[in-house]
């Protein structure tokens, strides 16, 4: 067994881990197996991947929780408010936990600061200094739980996202404040949960509204930590959607449209993605057709990107019907607790109002392939890295129509693919080797890591690339160090990528933290104390991870950023 020896490290192993593991193996190549070849085969030489394959045809992916529609008040009657707020959180951890283990992926609130408020005032819990005091306590407790707490698959931790920002009472408004400052006070080792800030105007954007003084301090823990990261709510797309609906999941997943009900991502989530690897498609154009114009190529990689996206398709329905065909007692947890929009009696009037979601990746090195040039470097690359954009959702959309599914465009972040695309690839194309250098795919429609371009720049470059990616979409920029103290500089970001259209706006920066003492800056030691037991905290997937956990590729990401 590999022992990690940090701590905190999100991929410890354990004697159930090396269990789950094993059998995790043996599920992704009975289901491979199970499948046609040419959908396996897809995978297998990694034109695609499939995503969660060991959950195919067993469960969904993630979920934004509907907290408020079936909440068991029942069970504290009768209780002190200390009892009360205490049972609460305990019974928010035991959600996450049990939750956890019937889906794949994450777990979301869509406004944690007015849901709890909202249950307090149901409950009967008073606004008063004792109250406080133990909420902003359980709060600090909540947030270790989700970093500490590593029994999912037993060795993972829970991958959890509190959305706030829109708190619309004092006490909402308490209880996002304390999110965040007791989330700065436990300090760099602690960075989980995600925490997203949902900017909106009229409620915190601006100096006149009622919580702007939230969304400072949200950037200044920004500025120490990298979260939160930021929900624009006003972007030009989004704003026909009122804030309460939106939401997010730390990996980006974005789930609002849908065609069997209201536009929310409250009590809906993501059944499955799966990627498909824009790089190998250029590659094979390049050799097939090597003296063809630029224009004859894309016409052959929008022919081939179609028919694997058709097979894609296929596959994703094939999944969805799978576990449709299932019975609610197989979701034991879901059916007790109701999380979703709909009664989970009936698995199928759940699913539906999931999403299926075709993602991308490597879009940068697929017009670097193509026409020789970065695709935000130059005008004609650019438009032609958004025209295949706008046609990869054009796909998408006529999948909702045609199938009667919510299909949905993903701008996959690609935590393991970045790496395992480019070495299937590498073998298979010699006379390529530049491309390969890095050692990574570049995220989604990203700009790549060591562009040098200017934040304003990035984000204009990157926006319209996320209006067109509705199943979930970041930008980040890239700092060389804590902006510490400049809520200013980052609120002026947030302007930006509101006005470029940016919908999911994260900031990175090296984070490394000293075990010892606790000081945190960049270093490999420490320069307060001198110890070399040292985290190096970095953001490769939506989440904050130990450097030590990243696959290959994100580690090569990881040394290959250069600031904005
Ligand atoms: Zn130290």
């Amino acid at each position: 067994m590999k022992q990690i020896s940090n701590e905190n490290a999100a991929n410890r192993t354990s004697y159930v881990g090396e269990v789950y593991g094993v059998g995790e193996k043996k599920v992704k190549n009975d289901i491979l197996n199970s499948l046609p070849a040419e959908w396996a085969n897809l995978h297998r030489e990694g034109y695609i991947h499939i995503h969660d394959l060991d959950a195919y045809g067993k469960t969904y992916n993630c979920l934004t929780f509907d907290f408020l529609r079936n909440f068991p008040y029942g069970q504290f009657d009768g209780l002190t408010d200390t009892a009360k707020i205490i049972r609460l959180f305990g019974y928010i951890k035991t959600l996450f936990a049990d939750m956890g283990n019937e889906q794949s992926g994450g777990m979301a609130f869509a406004n944690f600061d007015n849901e709890i408020a909202a249950v307090y005032n149901n409950l009967g819990v008073r606004d008063n200094t004792q109250n406080r005091e133990i909420t902003a306590e359980c709060i600090a407790d909540l947030l270790l739980w989700c970093n500490n707490t590593h029994t999912r698959m037993g060795q993972t931790s829970y991958y959890v996202t509190l959305n706030i920002g829109l708190a619309n009472s004092e006490f909402a408004r308490f209880i996002a404040y304390s999110v965040i400052d007791e989330f700065e006070k436990l300090g760099s080792t602690v960075f989980k949960p995600n925490i997203v800030f949902k900017v909106a105007q009229g409620i915190n954007r601006y100096e006149s509204d009622k919580n702007f003084d939230l969304f400072q301090k949200a950037l200044l823990c920004t500025a120490k930590k990298m979260i939160p990261t930021y929900l624009l709510c006003d972007c030009p797309q989004d704003r026909a959607v009122p804030p309460e609906k939106l939401s997010v999941m730390g990996c980006r997943t974005r789930v609002v449209a849908n065609i069997f009900g209201e536009q929310t991502a409250i009590g809906r989530g993501n059944i499955a993605n799966i990627s498909i690897n824009l790089p190998r498609l250029a590659l094979e154009v390049e050799c097939d057709f090597p003296n063809k114009t630029t224009e004859e190529k894309i016409l052959q990689l929008k022919r081939k990107w179609e028919k694997i996206a058709y097979l894609v398709t296929e596959i994703l329905i094939d999944r969805y019907n799978k576990i449709c065909a299932m019975d609610s007692t197989d979701f034991p947890v879901n059916c007790k607790r109701q999380m979703w929009c709909a009664a989970f009696e009936n698995v199928k009037e759940v699913f539906k109002h999931g999403t299926l979601s075709i993602g991308f990746i490597g879009l940068s090195e697929m017009i670097e392939i193509i026409t020789g040039n970065r695709f935000y470097a130059e005008e004609q690359s650019y438009e032609l890295a958004l025209d295949f954009v706008k046609f990869m959702r054009g796909y998408c959309d006529a999948q909702c129509k045609g199938r009667n599914l919510n299909f949905s465009l993903l701008a996959t972040s690609g935590e393991l693919i970045s790496g395992r695309f480019l070495e299937m690839d590498k073998p298979l194309f010699p006379l390529k080797a530049k491309i390969f250098e890095k050692g990574f795919y570049t995220n989604s429609f990203h700009v790549n890591v060591d562009s040098g371009i200017s934040a304003r720049e990035k984000l204009r470059k990157e926006g319209p690339f996320h209006v067109l990616s509705n199943g979930g979409s970041i930008s980040y920029i890239e700092l060389n160090e804590a902006p510490i103290g400049n809520d200013e500089g980052l609120r002026e970001l947030v302007e930006e990528g509101i006005v470029a259209g940016v919908r999911y706006l994260g900031v990175n920066f090296p984070l490394d933290s000293c075990n010892e003492c606790h000081s945190s800056g960049v270093f490999d030691i420490c320069p307060v104390c001198g110890s070399k037991a040292v985290t190096h905290i970095r953001r490769v997937s939506g989440y904050l991870e130990i450097l030590d956990g990243f696959t290959n590729g994100k580690k090569n990401e990881a040394k290959t950023r250069t600031s904005n």
